[in-house]
């Protein structure tokens, strides 16, 4: 039983984040990314205006993609293709569980509308309430994770070896699995 985030011992948060990256380098590759020139896909830039980083000068955040690196898919695209793929788990699950799931779905679909609102009106890049450490924007995905594995324990999905699965899957599909986005 684990009864605090530290007893992890960050083992979560270096799987999930180095996963992150792979999974970004994935889409890159398959053309469903595009890494922002004006960084190179770092998110930063010498103060200069050069892009990258270099051993020892300073950086600012890239202006140009806000520091994400990601340069040509809008926020509220990213967002709707989250909201199309709960809509489709909300579809799998309809009938088979009870209003408990129905209701954390409906969780995240908000979750997914307050991201969306937080970055119009730029209130996503301040820090959390509660972790004033990350911003909104970490925090509102992470929530949103969190619910996915507590239904994950509940009705004792695989999870973890599913996300493992499904990526290898992708990585084996063509660019843009031959869809336009
Ligand atoms: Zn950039």
């Amino acid at each position: 039983m684990i009864k605090d985030a530290g007893e992890l011992g960050g083992d979560l948060a270096r799987a999930l984040e180095s996963e992150s990256n792979r999974v970004f380098d994935w889409a890159v590759g398959k053309g469903f990314e595009t890494r922002c020139p004006k960084c190179e896909g770092i998110g930063e830039r010498h103060f200069d205006g050069q892009p990258g980083k270099l051993d020892g000068y300073p950086t600012v955040p890239c202006p140009d993609c806000g520091g994400t690196g990601s340069g040509y898919r809008n926020f509220g695209e990213q967002v709707a293709l989250v909201h199309s793929e709960v809509s489709e788990l909300k579809e799998a699950v309809a009938g088979n569980l009870g209003p408990w799931a129905q209701e954390q779905l409906l969780t995240i679909h908000k979750r997914l509308s307050d991201m969306l609102e937080d970055h119009r009106t730029g209130k996503n890049s301040g820090p959390d309430d509660h972790c004033p450490e990350f911003n909104k924007d970490e925090i509102e995905a992470a929530d949103i994770v969190i619910r996915l594995m507590c239904m994950a324990g509940s009705y004792g999905w695989r999870l973890g070896r599913a996300v493992e699965a499904k990526i290898a899957y992708n990585y084996s599909r063509p660019p843009k699995h031959g869809k336009k986005y």
